[in-house]
């Protein structure tokens, strides 16, 4: 049994492991409400208020145009009834009619105005709505994409471990443990021999730790500490 050969395997499933976790972590960071469309909706729901309250305004004014129509109506019948033959009172008559049209105008270029405003925000919640629409669209495509992917990572996860526990079980739990202190030291506890250079160090290794190697023994590199492994 190379001992040495199944704690290579064994690190490049722990390397593979790593990188899974380091994925899904990423995955998972990304699951959840989106920032965009947050902010669109609630820009969506100020523009509603906004379009609602312009309504209420329109409407107010349109009663108030309304209700100033009658009264000139009214007005100017009685001062063109001929009925009303005082100087005086004729004269009232008439500058109440003249400020009730004054009033009028005014209110009718606000109501302009106004339509204009009612417009302008008509055009930004349908632009708004589209905007969030197609964000919405694009944030569903992508969480079910991530939820695929994190099913696919969370499947080679578990075949990933399944087949540590049968490669780490064959081997000598004492062994088990050098492996992984020098793993928390170093990083990587193997290190391949390649033209008798360990390659976790670098440096050139002696003939008798090369030739142990070779014959499959368990031989840690005499510079950093590292188990050798020659393929
Ligand atoms: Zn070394």
């Amino acid at each position: 049994m190379n001992v040495p050969r199944q704690l290579y395997q064994l690190q490049e499933i722990d390397q593979e492991l790593e990188s899974n976790e380091k994925a899904l972590r990423e995955i998972t960071s990304q699951l959840g409400d989106s920032e965009a469309v947050i902010r669109t909706r609630e820009q969506m729901a100020r523009e509603q208020l906004e379009l609602e309250e312009l309504g209420k305004q329109q409407r107010s004014v349109e009663w108030e145009i309304d209700d100033l129509s009658g009264k000139l109506t009214t007005a100017e019948k009685n001062l063109y009834s001929g009925r009303i033959r005082n100087p005086k009172e004729l004269s009232n008559l008439q500058q109440e009619t003249a400020a009730l049209k004054t009033r009028r105008n005014r209110l009718e270029e606000k109501a302009l105005e106004i339509m204009d405003q009612v417009e302008t925000a008509d055009k930004n919640v349908s632009r708004i709505s589209s905007d969030l629409k197609a964000l919405e669209t694009e944030w569903q495509h992508q969480q079910q994409q991530l939820a695929a992917n994190l099913a696919e990572i969370k499947g080679t996860l578990s075949r990933l471990k399944e087949r540590r526990q049968l490669l780490a079980d064959e081997v000598d739990p004492a062994v088990i443990e050098i492996y992984q202190q020098i793993k928390k030291q170093r990083g990587t506890a193997v290190a391949r021999v390649e033209q008798g250079i360990c390659r976790g160090c670098r440096i050139s290794l002696p003939v008798t730790e090369v030739q142990q190697t070779r014959s499959g023994n368990l031989v840690r590199c005499s510079s950093c500490g590292r188990i050798l492994f020659l393929a």
